[in-house]
Order: C-alpha cells, then sequence, then structure tokens
C-alpha cells in the first residue's frame, strides 16, 4: 500500500494520553496547560480494547513497528497491560514506547516482562536547574536517571536517549549527555526543535541545527558517520572512532527527511493523522463506536493513505502559506 510519492505504512504511533507530568517549553508551556486547562475526559480517549482492534487492523496492513507515546504514556492508568495485549497479537511485532522516564524506575520492570521491545526516554540535560528549566517542573532529574538505569538493569538494551536542544537554555548540556550515554551504552539522538503545533511560540532563532552540535561534539571525540539501519529511519547516525558508542541527528528542520516517511499516527482521541504537523485527522473513534467493521475501517485508511501527499518539513522553507491550527505535539504524540 503506497500513499502518493510510493512511502509504504509500515510504522504506528499511538498516543495513549494527551496528558503528562512535565511542562516541556517547546511541547506544553506551562503558562498555557496550568491547572485550569481542561485535558480530554476518559471517554473522550481510546480504550483499550479501542486501540487493541486498531492496532491489529493496522498490522494487518503491513505495519510492523508500534510506539506507544502521549503526552507521558506512563501516566496512563495500567499502560503495561495494553502493551502485553498488543505484543501479543504479533510476536515479531516491534513495539516501543517514548517515555519521559520520570515514572520509569515503578514501571521499567514491567515493561520488560509484558514484552516492551524498545525504549527511548527524553532527557535535555543532566543538570538539575536546565532539567528544570526545560521540562518546566521542579522535579529531580535523578529520578529519570535512576529509571533509564532500572530499565537496563531490567534488561532492556540500546536504549535511546532523545535531547531538544533550546538555544541559550540547554547547549552547556550537550557534553555531558554524551559523556553519561557513552559510558552507559546508551544511543543518544538530538532532535531539532520543530515547529510542531502553534502554541510553543516556535521560532527559528531558538533552534540549534544538528551540524552545530555535531561540531561541538567533534572539538573532543572523532566522529564517523555511519549507514542508517533502514531507509525510513529518521536518525543520521556516527559512530564515535574510539569505538565507544553511537550518537543521532533528527534534523527535521536542517535535513529533513519526508521522502522516505512511512509513519502514520493515532490521537489519544482517536484521530489518525498522516503527518506530525497535520492540522486534521480522521475519526477512528467515531468508526469504532458506531460499530463499523474492520472491513470498513481498513477500507477508509487505504483510502486515506493513498491520497497522503504530506511533505511539511520539506516544504515548510519553500512554503509561504502557514498551516493553520496544526494538532499540537502532546495530541499527535512525538
Ligand atoms: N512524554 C514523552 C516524552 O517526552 O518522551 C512522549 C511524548 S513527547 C511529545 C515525544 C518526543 O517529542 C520527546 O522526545 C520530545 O522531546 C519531543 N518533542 C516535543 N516537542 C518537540 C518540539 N517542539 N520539537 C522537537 N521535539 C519535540
Ligand atoms: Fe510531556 Fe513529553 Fe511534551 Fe515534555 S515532550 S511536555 S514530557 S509530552
Ligand atoms: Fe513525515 Fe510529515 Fe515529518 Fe515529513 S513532516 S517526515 S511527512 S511526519
Amino acid at each position: 500500500m503506497n500513499d502518493k510519492f510510493g512511502r509504504k505504512l509500515e510504522d504506528l504511533r499511538i498516543s495513549v494520553t494527551d496528558r503528562c507530568n512535565f511542562r516541556c517549553r517547546y511541547c506544553m508551556p506551562e503558562e498555557l496547560y496550568g491547572e485550569a486547562f481542561e485535558f480530554l475526559k476518559k471517554d473522550q480517549i481510546l480504550s483499550f480494547e479501542e486501540i487493541h482492534r486498531l492496532a491489529e487492523i493496522f498490522i494487518s496492513l503491513g505495519v510492523k513497528k508500534i510506539r506507544l507515546t502521549g503526552g507521558e504514556p506512563l501516566v496512563r492508568k495500567d499502560v503495561t497491560k495494553l502493551i502485553g495485549s498488543i505484543s501479543k497479537i504479533n510476536n515479531d511485532l516491534d513495539i516501543a514506547m517514548t517515555t519521559n522516564g520520570y515514572l520509569l524506575e515503578k514501571y521499567a520492570s514491567d515493561l520488560f516482562q509484558v514484552g516492551l521491545k524498545r525504549l527511548t526516554v527524553s532527557l535535555d540535560s543532566l543538570d538539575n536547574e536546565v532539567f528544570q528549566k526545560m521540562s518546566g517542573k521542579k522535579f529531580n532529574v535523578d529520578e529519570v536517571i535512576k529509571g533509564i538505569s532500572k530499565a537496563k538493569s531490567e534488561g532492556f538494551e540500546n536504549i535511546k536517549i532523545n535531547t531538544v536542544v533550546r538555544k541559550g537554555v540547554n547547549e552547556k548540556s550537550i557534553m555531558g549527555l554524551v559523556d553519561y550515554c557513552r559510558s552507559e551504552g546508551h544511543i543518544l539522538r538530538f532532535i531539532e526543535y520543530m515547529d510542531v503545533g502553534t502554541l510553543n511560540s516556535w521560532d527559528i532563532e531558538n533552534v540549534v541545527n544538528s551540524n552545530d552540535i555535531l561540531k561541538i561534539i567533534s572539538n573532543k571525540y572523532k566522529l564517523s558517520k555511519i549507514e542508517k539501519n533502514y531507509p525510513s529511519e529518521t536518525s543520521n547516525r556516527f559512530s564515535f572512532d574510539d569505538g565507544k558508542g553511537e550518537i543521532g541527528f533528527i534534523s527535521s528542520i536542517s535535513n529533513p527527511f519526508c521522502d522516505n516517511c512511512t509513519r502514520a499516527r493515532i490521537t489519544a482521541d482517536g484521530k489518525l493523522v498522516t503527518c506530525l504537523f497535520a492540522n486534521k485527522g480522521m475519526n477512528l473513534k467515531s468508526m469504532l463506536r458506531s460499530r463499523k467493521s474492520n472491513k470498513y475501517i481498513i477500507s477508509e485508511i487505504i483510502n486515506m493513505w493513498k491520497l497522503r501527499d504530506d511533505k511539511y518539513s520539506l516544504e515548510r522553507s519553500k512554503s509561504k502559506i502557514k498551516v493553520k491550527n496544526k494538532i499540537e505535539m502532546f495530541q499527535t504524540g512525538g
């Protein structure tokens, strides 16, 4: 099943909740998502049964990887049960999670036991003060670090650490994260700060591009570019010449990767979106709740994918037209 540019549907990211215990400035700024903000109510988000059914449908359509995300997936009650049920659909399924890691120490063991195969933890600094500036809460970074250690000791291998760098805020944290990940055997990936959604006051002035980060790291370590693991991999990979570790760069701003984008996303309230920068989606929840058959839902998904022509990142610099009302990152899932 190919879209208009010949891209297959291979990866599915499911946002299991729009709620989060952090308030990262680049995603959910505290001043906009304070106490009074109304998140989705329980009956507005997909139930585990609904997510399971959609996972089966998408796997039947050729999806090989499912990533649970959010909001913060670990704040959704019993999320480990959901992972257990999805991982039983197909033994070959690559099932992963992206988390901010704050609750990881508590859940790492269960996550491993129920069959989660891969783990990505977002961490923008090891310095507590900078960590708090980036995450928008007065939490202690040690909790995240303890969570990552626990996950490693439970058996998770090649844990990925995602870092967003904001100019003037956490550039000085880059080398500390590099050394930490090298010594612990984690794969560090720098994500360029993106113009997702409409509420994070994104400005190109706040972006530190991948080449600049690479230069900073190259002052201390010799690095060599290595092949992507598979064509749709978002990250440009480098290995350290001393053989100790690997880092990656996800450069949506300076080096977009739309040509190989095989990802679809389901929002917490059950909309199917075909691009991270979309402003609308197809309402799968209403299909599920109006008792449409799998055959019907599958044909709607196929029709949508065949018409897909998203290339937002490649076109953002050329296009003068701004996409209005883009869905926020915590709703689509990163
Ligand atoms: N709460 C989880 C977490 O932070 O890992 C999962 C959801 S979060 C939306 C997924 C990823 O999106 C995180 O790695 C986060 O750093 C990244 N992210 C959020 N807003 C971003 C932005 N404006 N630009 C780049 N990455 C962003
Ligand atoms: Fe929460 Fe993740 Fe968004 Fe930060 S990036 S506010 S942890 S959803
Ligand atoms: Fe895929 Fe859209 Fe990102 Fe391009 S901008 S890589 S099409 S999600």
